[in-house]
């Protein structure tokens, strides 16, 4: 195992939350707290915040990113957002298949590979989310779901390509909950995905997939949970939304 091979990246997930306006206002907060941070910083936005937050963030070291991506790249798609647009807008990354998009909105593991194939076409970094349900889990199937989401969301991803994508392990059970996984439970998590990586790309590949954690970091476990040999940053929702907070995992990660 070397960390060193791979980039720490400590990414935030907005969610359904904040205006344009109020997007300027925390970037301009959150930009002098970040400044210094060894590792990369990226905010991910709701589309119509997306302007707004290029703009707070320019001459700074934060990117931007989506919270979706569509996978056509233009057609009779109402209401759904392409790589190019993305792209254009001058967006770096995008999540994909974050748990509450397969729960709410119909996301499966087919349309999630779809998605990153087309992201990763149009020159965007993918955050591809993996996780098991407490139900799952329960039944001993946590290993088992995240090899399978791991290698379905990356089917046809060339090795080239990988370089660009990052994994999330979001176990379901701990996102939004304030209950977080166990620094051993997430880097457990982690290694699953790494294993699974390995399995199709090589071990030499996995040790250079940036894999972060996610599910309540916050500032009072992040320095735990960053310190496994696995966890390489965090997905952070609620965190995300304090400058004040979201920098002091910035820092963790910075050790
Ligand atoms: C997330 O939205 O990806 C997430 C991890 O949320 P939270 O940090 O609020 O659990």
């Amino acid at each position: 195992m070397n960390k060193a091979k791979r980039q720490t990246i400590i990414a935030g997930n907005w969610k359904m939350n904040k205006t344009p306006s109020e997007t300027t206002a925390l970037i301009g907060e959150m930009k002098e707290l970040v400044k210094d941070a060894d590792c990369g910083v990226v905010l991910c936005v709701p589309f119509v915040d997306i302007a707004a937050a290029i703009e707070a963030s320019k001459g700074t070291n934060i990117k931007i990113g989506a919270e979706n991506v569509h996978f056509k790249e233009s057609g009779a798609y109402t209401g759904e957002v392409s790589a190019n647009m993305l792209k254009e807008c001058g967006v770096e990354y995008v999540v994909v298949g974050h748990s509450e998009r397969r729960q709410y909105f119909g996301e499966t593991d087919q349309t999630v590979n779809l998605r990153t194939l087309a992201a990763l076409k149009g020159g965007l970094k993918p955050i591809v989310c993996v996780g098991e349900t407490l139900e799952q889990r329960e039944l001993g199937y946590t290993e088992t779901l995240l090899k399978y989401q791991t290698k379905m969301a990356l089917t046809n991803v060339t090795a080239e390509e990988l370089k660009n994508v990052v994994i999330a392990y979001e176990p379901v059970w701990a996102i939004g909950t304030g209950v977080t996984a166990t620094a051993d439970q997430a880097d457990e998590g982690n290694g699953f995905v790494r294993e699974a990586i390995a399995e199709v790309y090589g071990k030499d590949v996995a040790e250079t997939v940036t894999i972060q954690y996610g599910g309540s970091m916050n500032p009072k476990n992040a320095d735990e949970l960053l310190s496994k040999v696995n966890v390489d940053g965090g997905l952070i929702g609620g965190a995300s939304l304090k400058a004040e907070d979201f920098s002091v995992i910035v820092k963790a990660a910075n050790k």
